[in-house]
């Protein structure tokens, strides 16, 4: 399949990722024979290769999701059975996953869908929290013909009558390899799965102790995040609540060889003022060049995007979100022994948790990158 992102698009992992797998899709249609949602629909936008198209058309125009979007993609049950028949190795798996978090990120549900998706994703993960609700489903099922909602009807019908209770097999313990062990391996039990059919995991530890292996269920395991992550969450890098306070920063930067040429520790003092996020930058480089200070002035566009402005920044910077990352793409006026070269920085921010963050530049000069700056930075707090 022929696409058309820009370079700048092909710059983020997750579209360049994207986009060799819409590549490999020569649209011959094998994949409809096995996909339930085009067997029992019949329509292509229900299908593999429709979903497919759908996707690369939202991707590719950097399009935010409209309903009609929002609806074929919701359909699909991430079964993969797609993948089984594709002959081209299509990895739909990653194109859906890219799908849902872009119509997270760029399409609001209704209120009534973002309550119920809400609630989902508080009680599913939990065992007893789902437990519970279960026991609340199996006594409200009377008044399922009553509920307005479709999917209210289909959850409450598909309630089990017999909830099972927290299993001994699935409490923190080591079971013993029947005869010699030969190997050893840890048990994620679950989160739902548990809650609704105990018997999986206990036919599972008694196959695998059987066959000689030692199974291990560790201390405090839970959900493994799949259902947040199949609703297409992903930890959000907000630039303002970072940056709005005191941030300590630490970096280096390397040459073309990967030799560090620079040592520097900057001071952040951020405020929000107005609609403006002002950052007052103080650096201390290590090596030369002493103290030197530099402020921001960063403004949210319509489109959730950022504009930004600095003293010896060459016009205007722009930031864009990318779920956990953000990138700010600028021009300025570099300082090297007593000559000053304009030099173009690609600076990408990755989240590690909500007071951490790591910073990787490319500072290019004719498309080249001359050189990188790594930055580890912390908030400290207003
Ligand atoms: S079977 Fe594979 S290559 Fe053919 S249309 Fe479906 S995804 Fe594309
Ligand atoms: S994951 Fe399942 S429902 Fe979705 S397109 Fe593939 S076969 Fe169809």
């Amino acid at each position: 399949m022929k696409t058309e992102f820009t370079a700048e698009q092909l710059a983020i992992p997750a579209i360049a990722r994207s986009n060799e797998i819409l590549r490999s899709c020569v649209h011959c249609g094998f994949c409809t024979a096995t996909c339930p949602t085009y067997q029992i629909l019949g329509d292509e936008m229900d299908s593999p290769r429709g979903r497919i198209y759908l996707i690369k058309d939202m991707l590719e125009n950097n399009r935010p999701a409209d309903a009609e979007t929002v609806k074929h993609i919701d359909r699909c049950l991430g079964c993969l059975a797609c993948m089984t028949t594709c002959p081209s190795g299509v990895h739909y798996a990653h194109l859906l996953d890219h799908a849902r978090s872009h119509i997270e990120a760029t399409y609001k549900r209704p209120l009534f869908d973002r309550v119920l998706r809400w609630t989902l994703a508080r009680i599913i993960p939990y065992p007893s929290r789902f437990r519970l609700a279960l026991r609340a489903a199996r006594i409200g099922r009377i008044l399922g013909p009553l509920m307005p909602d479709p999917r209210l009807r289909a959850m409450l019908a598909l309630a089990p009558d017999r909830i099972v209770p927290p299993a001994d097999h699935d409490r923190p313990q080591t079971h013993a390899a029947q005869g010699t062990a030969r190997k050893r391996v840890a048990l994620m039990t679950g989160c739902a799965q548990k809650a609704l059919d105990s018997e999986i995991n206990a036919a599972t530890i008694r196959l695998l102790t059987r066959l000689g292996v030692e199974v291990v269920i560790p201390e405090g395991e839970g959900c493994c995040g799949a259902i947040v992550h199949h609703m297409g969450r992903e930890p959000t890098f907000n630039l303002v609540e970072f940056f709005d306070g005191k941030v300590t920063a630490w970096g280096i930067v390397q040459n073309r060889s990967g030799e560090v040429v620079q040592r520097f520790i900057v001071n952040i003092d951020g405020s929000v003022q107005g609609d403006e996020l002002v950052l007052d930058e103080t650096f201390q480089y290590i090596i030369g060049e002493g103290v030197t200070e530099r402020v921001w002035r960063l403004q949210t566009n319509i489109d959730g995007t950022f504009t930004g402005s600095a003293g010896d920044i060459a016009g205007l910077a722009t930031g864009t979100a990318h779920g956990n990352a953000f990138n700010f793409v600028y021009e300025m006026d570099l300082a090297v022994d007593g000559a000053t070269y304009l030099v173009a920085f690609d600076d990408w921010f990755f989240a590690i948790d909500e007071t951490t963050l790591m910073n990787r530049s490319y500072i290019k000069k004719f498309g080249l990158v001359m050189a990188e700056v790594t930055i580890f930075m912390q908030r400290q707090g207003k």
